[in-house]
């Protein structure tokens, strides 16, 4: 499963849940994207911090793992990549892509569109407010439970000093205030560099 994690939230741990139970999968992996290409016009947060919060978010269950591959990659992410490297990594494993209704939306403009489809199933999962349209691929489409959560929307309410309890696992909350995330210009760095 792909993302910004910017900050990781309850709808992204979800519908892995589901989508592991679902298809009976061994592991699930987060890959935090590194600079994501279609997220430019925005400040996206140190990749540091986007993979520690998935690492406090997923430490707990036994079958969730974190991935580097996009974020030690220079230049940005694209998902051809992502799977490669994972491919690499995993001869034998069959790969299943896990994608939220809008992201879905946009796979078919992603670069080297039609060798996504023989590196990975694709798993396009609901995500209130977005319609989940597999557009005639062979794409499995699953309702998961629904979580009106967005990490925009997680971000927003940090920086207007609401809540995010609930939204996100208890460590993120605390990451992010550790750290100062989403508050404007004092965000602190994740001391790594
Ligand atoms: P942002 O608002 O910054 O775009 P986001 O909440 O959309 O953040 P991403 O990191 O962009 O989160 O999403 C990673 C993947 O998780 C995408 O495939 C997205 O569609 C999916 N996803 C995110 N939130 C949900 C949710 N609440 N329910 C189902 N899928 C989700
Ligand atoms: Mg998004």
């Amino acid at each position: 499963m792909g993302g910004t994690f910017d900050p990781i939230h309850h709808g992204h741990l979800v519908a892995a849940s589901e989508v592991a139970s679902v298809f009976d999968l061994d592991e699930v992996v987060f890959v935090p994207t590194g600079q994501p290409w279609q997220k430019v016009d925005r400040d996206v947060s140190e990749a540091e911090h986007r993979y520690l919060m998935t690492v406090i978010a997923t430490a707990s269950n036994p079958s969730f793992t974190v991935s580097r591959v996009d974020i030690e990659r220079p230049g940005p992410t694209f998902t051809i990549d992502t799977l490669r490297d994972l491919k690499k990594q995993r001869p034998d494993a069959q790969l299943f892509f896990i994608t939220g209704a809008d992201a879905m939306a946009q796979i078919l403009t992603w670069k080297d569109a039609e060798e996504l489809w023989t590196l990975a199933e694709f798993i396009g999962v609901t995500r209130p407010g977005h319609e989940l349209d597999g557009r005639g691929r062979d794409v499995r489409l699953l309702e998961v439970p629904a979580m009106a959560i967005s990490s925009t929307d997680c971000r927003r309410r940090v920086g207007e000093g609401k809540p995010v309890w609930y939204l996100v696992p208890d460590g993120v909350v605390q990451y992010i205030s550790k750290y100062r995330l989403y508050r404007g210009a004092d965000q602190l760095d994740a001391g790594t560099s």
